[in-house]
């Protein structure tokens, strides 16, 4: 043993108590008694009633790192992730260069994020019209699974998959039993709605309809149904969707969705005009909606709550709505953010935990991570959830400190966050005897991860 990391509040899969989590070479050997006697050798770490909770997994990150490091960079995004209670995050394929389409490329992406991780990093592949040929090298490289888009994704080198391509590529994907995570929004019905550009939110609203999403998510059930593939809709806004969702999955359609905390926590009504920080694709909608995501989540619909942290430099989120770069920042805000609008709603943090840790991990079939039980991976987040604190961009750690959550007042303040048994993050500074308040361990011991199942 090398560790007893011991808390009144452990949320572990069978509820929480006060436990006793004994570590050794990394793992969670056992859950001990609260008050066990610490085994020799080990040291104890006692968080008294802060709550210990799985590290969060984050399966929808942009980091932009090679080609796009001055919107966000494996060191900023980690840390941010870190500070965040997230202890393992999957990158997306798209926003940096190159993109993750061939298996040269995820090696460039894993190069460089070797070197910066503080916290685990896993990739997803893309899927894009001209690397069909790419697509099982891929997979058996390591990756996740295959995002694409089935309308314009907004950056050139990443083109959407038409419906014959959509065809080609599950196809492929369906024959290794491989993921296809999509962005989707219907192109037509993007064209066929108002487009008025200029910093009205109502405007950008209705440029982006719920219509087009629930118009993708029926093309994408039907191609599933046909080819009997695995599918995932990433970022789901639209509430209209979910009984189109609950009945595909009820007649063994094998999908799954995710939401974001943006959608849970922000509404339409409250951004203010020209606030671009606000801007993702698809949008932020009306409280009403928000509302039915929430049941959406409590009845099961819904299997996870990821950032879809989308960074970009400060100068692209220009006032007009039309034209700024689409992303909300929310790696180190996620937990708080969903944890405030959770409780408001008379919600438990286990619930939490599902959405952000354990439905994540089984999204990316990470076995060895997403709950507290023996054998698993020593990451938590140590989390005060009835302390709060008010979002000050200075105070945030991704590399542009643009965000649609400033001077929130939140509930969960994250004392500290482990790696496979060491802090890698303290909110009051790690590490005795170190000049200053350096707040996150070094040198970085992120490390890859692969697909392994
Ligand atoms: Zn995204």
């Amino acid at each position: 043993m090398n560790l007893v990391l011991r808390s009144t509040r452990v949320v572990t899969p069978e509820g929480t108590r006060p436990l006793s989590i004994a570590v050794a070479d990394g793992r969670i050997a056992a859950l001990l008694p609260y008050g066990a006697e610490v085994p020799p050798g080990a040291r104890l770490e006692d968080v008294g009633d802060d709550v210990v909770l799985p590290g969060l997994v984050d399966t929808h990150v942009h980091v932009n790192d090679p080609g796009r490091s001055e919107w966000e960079g494996f060191r900023t995004a980690t840390r941010a992730a870190a500070a965040g209670g997230i202890t393992t995050l999957v990158d997306m394929p798209l926003n940096s260069l190159p993109p993750t389409t061939t298996t040269a490329h995820l090696r460039a992406k894993q190069a460089v994020a070797q070197r910066a991780a503080q916290v685990d990093v896993g990739f997803w592949g893309g899927a894009v019209p001209d690397n069909l040929a790419d697509l099982r090298p891929l997979h058996d490289a390591g990756v996740f699974g295959f995002k694409c888009f089935l309308s314009p994704s907004g950056v050139a080198e990443f083109p959407e998959l038409g419906p014959a391509e959509l065809d080609r590529a599950l196809t492929e994907i369906a024959g290794f039993d491989g993921l296809l995570i999509v962005h989707a929004e219907d192109p037509g019905a993007l064209a066929a709605a108002p487009a008025r550009p200029g910093p009205a939110y109502a405007d950008f609203l209705a440029s982006r309809p719920r219509g087009a999403e629930n118009a993708a998510i029926e093309t994408l059930i039907a191609v599933a149904r046909r080819l009997d593939a695995r599918v995932h809709v990433l970022h789901l806004s639209s509430s209209d969707a979910l009984p189109l969702i609950a009945a595909a999955r009820s007649e063994g359609v094998r999908i799954t969705v995710e939401s974001c905390p943006h959608f849970l926590t922000l509404t339409a009504e409250e951004v203010p005009d020209g606030a671009t920080e606000f801007k993702c694709c698809p949008p932020i909608r009306e409280a009403a909606n928000q509302d039915a995501l929430w049941q959406g989540l409590v009845n099961g619909t819904i299997d996870c709550v990821v950032s879809d942290h989308s960074p970009c430099t400060a100068d692209l989120k220009t006032p007009d709505f039309a034209t700024a770069w689409g992303g909300i920042s929310s790696l180190q805000l996620g937990l708080p953010a969903v944890w405030t609008e959770a409780r408001r709603r008379g919600l438990p943090l286990r619930d939490v935990v599902r959405w952000m840790s354990t439905g994540p991990a089984e999204l990316a079939g990470l076995a060895s991570k997403g709950a507290i039980e023996e054998g698993r991976d020593a990451d938590f987040a140590v989390l005060a959830p009835e302390a709060t604190f008010t979002v000050d961009p200075a105070e945030l750690h991704h590399r542009n400190r643009v965000t649609a959550y400033a001077g929130k007042t939140l509930y969960g303040v994250v004392r500290s966050t482990w790696l496979r048994g060491s802090r890698i993050f303290g909110s009051d500074g790690i590490g005795a005897g170190v000049p200053g308040r350096r707040l996150f361990a070094e040198p970085p011991s992120g490390r890859l991860l692969e697909r392994t199942s």
